[in-house]
């Protein structure tokens, strides 16, 4: 965590909802991100995921599975992303509990750490998804605003000024908008 830099959450549900945001981009853009295990194993080991692994084609399908389901988180309005939180919860049989484990202090976990890997992930999210919710900042979440990027991120800026899912689509956009206007400069001498 940077020093003096207001957080709107705790960390570890900036990290979760980065990390969901992350899990449902992988299913999207008309790509699929995670093709097999290995690709599985990449984006767990990326995002910091410990506990155990069944490391089989049932896990990758359940992961995977789960990616449509989080994804409604950015279409649906308070009311329905509640009961897709709720649900998600039940079905996990989620039961918050204080740990401490690596280089982390005290966060939540509500799933044991030999829970399968994607219920494990549907209750990481959820229970990030709850604090989004209760304090009212579900229109934190969003899409891409770059020109061929269909990446989801949640802008956890203070002013809610993000518009892009990364620096490059940032970047990217700023360059084409620059073109265009030297374009039109030139155009007018
Ligand atoms: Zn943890
Ligand atoms: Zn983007």
């Amino acid at each position: 965590m940077v020093k003096g830099v207001k957080m709107i959450f705790a960390h570890d549900t900036e990290v979760a909802l980065a990390s969901a945001a992350a899990l449902v981009n992988t299913g999207r853009g008309g790509k699929e991100q995670l093709p097999d295990l290995a690709a599985l194993d990449q984006f767990v080991a990326a995002w910091g995921w410990t506990g155990g692994r069944a490391r089989d084609q049932a896990e990758l399908d359940a992961v995977r599975r789960l990616r449509p389901r989080l994804e409604r988180l950015w279409e649906m309005d308070v009311d329905a992303a509640a009961g897709l939180v709720n649900t998600l919860l039940r079905e996990a049989n989620a039961l918050p509990q204080l740990v401490k484990h690596d280089n982390w202090d005290y966060h939540l976990h509500a799933t044991p750490p030999d829970a399968p890997l994607a219920d494990r992930m549907a209750v990481e999210a959820a229970m990030a998804f709850t604090d989004v919710i209760r304090s009212g900042q579900l229109d934190r979440l969003r899409r891409c605003a770059a020109a061929h990027c269909d990446d989801v991120h949640i802008d956890l800026s203070k002013n809610r000024s993000r518009r892009f899912c990364s620096v490059s689509c940032a970047n990217r956009t700023n360059v084409a908008a620059y073109r265009t206007r030297r374009a039109g400069a030139a155009a007018h001498n």
